[in-house]
């Protein structure tokens, strides 16, 4: 048997880092930008009003109030988008929008609210100081500099400024391409009828979301039946398009186990992890192709996933943090745990205010079927491989989902 730490860093290994490439910014969500970007242009690119009001020359209005406001006329109007804008008139002011460019000459915005909105003449009922509502040239990134570090994961936030300096696609890590196979005689697709003996396919719907959640670009076979020949016909054709390879199921003790029968020998390892459920795993290459091998249950497919794939694919795509959240929480129940084995159970953390550490309960028993409970867990109770026993309200380790 082999560490769960053991095979998650072959998976990691394994799918390596993904090369740089350039994608237009609507692809780059979630992804890691590959290289530096630089601005093309200072933000703001030009001075411009921060509101709607006056353009002035602070001179112009120095001691207007509402008892005395100064009159003056208006020279020019300036909406948002205007690129003529011609200095401002000595005596005079400019009406300006918000986002408008100043004109040379006027130093200071009186906003509309402190004005009678005049538009051929102005009354002006406020000073200004010198430079108030201007947004100035560069104050948010200046031309040239650094705006975002290689590394960063691109949200909105940063998304938005990448264009905002000017540029229209990115240097991400690739995303992959993943082709996930589902294996088993007994899958039916919804909504065929199910004949007794047969179940309806649910792994490769876990893994298309969980992989596309990381930003993979899956495709999916979603039943093959257990025999070596039509499973082979069925992936090999799809080998070039695919980055990675995903199977679930066949790879367990059984007779039958068609992945293990057609990719032991062919540059793929098959193994026993110490952990459950999830025991059964393999990984290597086929065809030159990294393929990593889950089990079938689907509990035990999920586990697989964060256990192995999510960090090994998270670290891949450049991510420096490929850890879920750890806490520590205090178990609701006593739990039993097999000896060697590290045991990841569904639970639901909670953490109420004032309470030092949160609460966790387990949600179904450990059976690697039981799908249903994993709808109502928050987090997975991660129970030590020398543990065998935990009593109620002892601490665990919870990884938060
Ligand atoms: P296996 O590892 O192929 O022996 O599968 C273990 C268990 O998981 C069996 O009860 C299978 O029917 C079930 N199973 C395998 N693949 C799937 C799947 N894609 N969707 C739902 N259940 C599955
Ligand atoms: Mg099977």
């Amino acid at each position: 048997m082999i560490s769960v730490d053991e095979h998650r860093a072959t998976v990691t290994e394994l799918l390596g880092t993904r090369p740089a490439v350039e994608l237009p910014l609507a692809d780059c969500a979630g992804l890691v930008l590959a290289e530096d970007v630089r601005a093309k242009v200072s933000l703001p690119p030009f001075d411009n009003s921060a509101m709607d009001g006056y353009a002035v020359r602070s001179v112009d209005v120095a001691g207007a109030t509402d008892d005395s406001p100064v009159t003056l006329p208006v020279s020019e109007d300036i909406p948002a988008g205007r690129t003529d804008v011609p200095p401002l008139l000595p005596g005079t002011v400019d009406r300006i929008m918000t986002g408008a460019p100043m004109p040379t000459g006027a130093d200071s915005v009186v906003i509309v609210e402190r004005t009678d909105g005049g538009t051929g003449e102005v009354r002006i009922f406020a000073d200004a100081a010198p430079g108030a509502h201007i947004r100035r040239t560069g104050e948010d990134v200046a031309a040239g500099t650094v705006a975002l570090t290689a590394g960063t994961v691109l949200g909105p936030a940063q998304l938005g400024l990448a264009s905002a300096v000017g540029m229209d696609r990115l240097a991400v890590h690739a995303p992959p391409r993943v082709l996930v196979v589902s294996t088993g005689t007994e899958l039916v697709l919804p909504p065929e009828p199910l004949r007794h003996g047969q179940i309806y396919e649910s792994n490769s719907v876990m893994l298309v979301a969980a992989l596309k959640a990381l930003g993979a670009r899956v495709e999916s076979v979603r039943s093959v039946a257990d025999d070596v020949e039509q499973f082979r016909a069925a992936i090999e054709p799809r080998l070039a398009d695919a980055d990675l390879v995903v199977t679930s199921g066949g790879v367990s003790a059984g007779a039958y186990e068609v992945v293990k029968d057609a990719l032991a020998g062919a540059g793929v390892e098959f193994s026993k992890v110490a952990m459950q459920p999830g025991g059964p795993q393999g990984c290597g290459r086929w065809n030159g192709v990294p393929v990593v091998t889950l089990p079938g249950n689907p509990v035990s497919v999920l586990v697989s996933f964060e256990a192995f794939l999510r960090p090994a694919l998270l670290a891949s795509l450049g991510h420096t943090g490929v850890d879920r959240q750890h806490v520590r929480a205090n178990l609701t129940e006593s739990l039993e745990s097999p000896k060697g084995k590290r045991q990841f159970r569904r639970g639901y953390y909670t953490h109420s205010e004032g309470q030092v550490t949160g609460v966790v309960g387990p949600r179904g028993g450990p059976g690697s079927h039981l799908l249903a409970s994993f709808t109502q867990a928050n987090c997975l109770i991660v129970l030590p491989e020398d543990v065998t026993e935990v009593a109620e309200g002892e601490e665990v380790d919870v990884l938060l989902l």
